[in-house]
């Protein structure tokens, strides 16, 4: 975020992020790259102590009692040293937490919420299936019900903490006959229930997050563990879109930063015909780019986040706005790490820096949380909704008669 927008308390939360961020080893780092860190306990601890996960989370539950304005810029400084920092750091403490704050009954904010904000357990979304993520409502892990019980069976793919967490926010179809709406339910499942890690994924990039393959087998689950309503996860999922979304946003642009800057430190200190390379404008307005693609990213995450906190805003026009500031934000961070990269030259494509793990990080952001094919989906569905109220409301000019011909007979033909 802009930091002329922050207020005093922001701007401590921010340097307190940073102190955290510039506390972490580069071994640390280098590590969860290997894939010698699995999963960053000790990080996710750490910012536990330092109250800092669980922005959003009221205070009386061990959160911060911030508002998206807040949350953002801890979002972006976490992910400077890596995207995979913002991943594990997200899911347990703003998208998990945000099932909980608004679904979970008290017994299970007292429960679940405390511990999470602390860092002393950790959180893992499930909902991406062998079979397909996209298509939310084409669950088929199960859960049958068993007295005062739910029996789950199936897999999950691709989770972030599906080795290291304890606790899974786990969709499951409860009544497959019901129409998709009206299908599944939200679980949260622990650990000692039964969750079983079946495989870790080599993954191109945004290492040592734990993302894996996760099977449940005949896991008993409560119904104390129900999170919303039996069948209802459909409305629980439509309120996850948002920090999930527009979460992922908010901490691209922190994966980003780094590529920016280090070009530019090269770029003033790399010669060639005689002189330093940002001399050249074929280089400085690459970097020109890059810090607009990252400026407009910023103006985007902060509107959406006033019209987020705002509570005027209707639901449909959120989920459209974090859905465009996923869109928009990672193809525009996409964009920076690569104009870094060709700003380097050859040596961007080495790990003597670290542009390559950057691009390889930042590859993930138009993939998870869901593509960016169907951010498109939601944004036009949304988008179609909303200028059919403006129609009907007539409050505005209609531009369509604003052409010299606009009333030529037979012309405007539809059909
Ligand atoms: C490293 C990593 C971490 C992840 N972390 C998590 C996690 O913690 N929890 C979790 O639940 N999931 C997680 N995911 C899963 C991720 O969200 C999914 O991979 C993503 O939603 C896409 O699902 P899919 O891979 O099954 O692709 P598919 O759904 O099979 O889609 C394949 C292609 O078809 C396109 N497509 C599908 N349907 C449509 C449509 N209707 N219109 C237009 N295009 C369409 C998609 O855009 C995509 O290009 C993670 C993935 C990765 C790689």
């Amino acid at each position: 975020m802009f930091d002329y927008l922050m207020t005093p308390a922001q701007l401590k939360l921010r340097d307190e992020t940073r102190e955290l961020i510039k506390s972490l080893p580069r071994e640390y780092i280098l590590d969860m790259d290997a894939e010698k860190i699995r999963y960053p306990k000790e990080f996710l601890q750490e910012a536990g102590r330092r109250n800092l996960i669980g922005i959003r989370v009221p205070e009386m539950y061990g959160g911060r009692g911030g508002q998206w304005q807040d949350d953002i810029i801890v979002a972006e400084e976490i992910c400077v040293p890596g995207y995979i920092f913002g991943c594990t750091w997200g899911v347990t403490g703003d998208v998990v937490t945000e099932a909980l704050i608004h679904f979970g009954t008290e017994e299970q904010k007292k429960k679940f919420l405390p511990a999470i904000c602390k860092g002393e357990k950790f959180a893992a979304e499930c909902l991406t299936e062998p079979r397909g993520g996209s298509d939310f409502f084409g669950a088929t892990t199960t859960a049958r019900r068993d007295g005062d019980d739910f029996i789950l069976n199936g897999q999950k793919r691709f989770i972030v903490g599906g080795e290291g967490a304890d606790y899974f926010l786990v969709y499951a179809k409860t009544d497959p006959e019901g129409g998709s709406h009206r299908s599944i339910t939200c679980f949260m499942v622990e650990r000692e229930m039964g969750v079983k890690t079946e495989y870790i994924y080599n993954l191109m990039g945004s290492r040592g997050g734990g993302t894996a393959r996760v099977v449940f087998h005949e896991v008993r689950v409560p119904k104390e563990n129900v999170i919303g309503e039996v069948n209802g996860a459909f409305t629980v999922f439509s309120q996850m879109m948002i920090p999930e979304r527009f979460g992922t946003a908010a901490m691209t642009i922190g994966a980003a930063r780094p590529a920016l800057e280090i070009a530019t430190d090269y770029s003033t200190k790399r010669k060639a015909f005689g002189t330093e390379i940002n001399n050249f404008q074929a280089v400085n307005f690459k970097v020109a780019d890059m810090v607009t693609k990252l400026d407009s990213s910023r103006a985007m995450i902060y509107t959406t986040a006033l019209a987020l906190d705002s509570g005027k805003v209707k639901p449909g026009r959120c989920r459209r706005m974090a859905s465009a500031s996923k869109k928009f934000v990672t193809e525009q961070c996409w964009d920076v790490a690569n104009l870094a990269m060709q700003v380097m030259g050859g040596i961007g494509y080495t790990d003597v820096y670290p542009i390559e793990k950057i691009v390889r990080d930042l590859r993930l952001s138009m993939i998870w949380v869901g593509t960016n094919e169907i951010m498109n989906l939601i944004i036009q569905h949304e988008w179609y909704k909303e200028r059919t109220g403006e129609i009907a409301m007539g409050s505005k000019r209609n531009s369509e008669f604003d052409a010299l011909n606009a009333f030529a007979e037979g012309e405007k033909i539809y059909e």
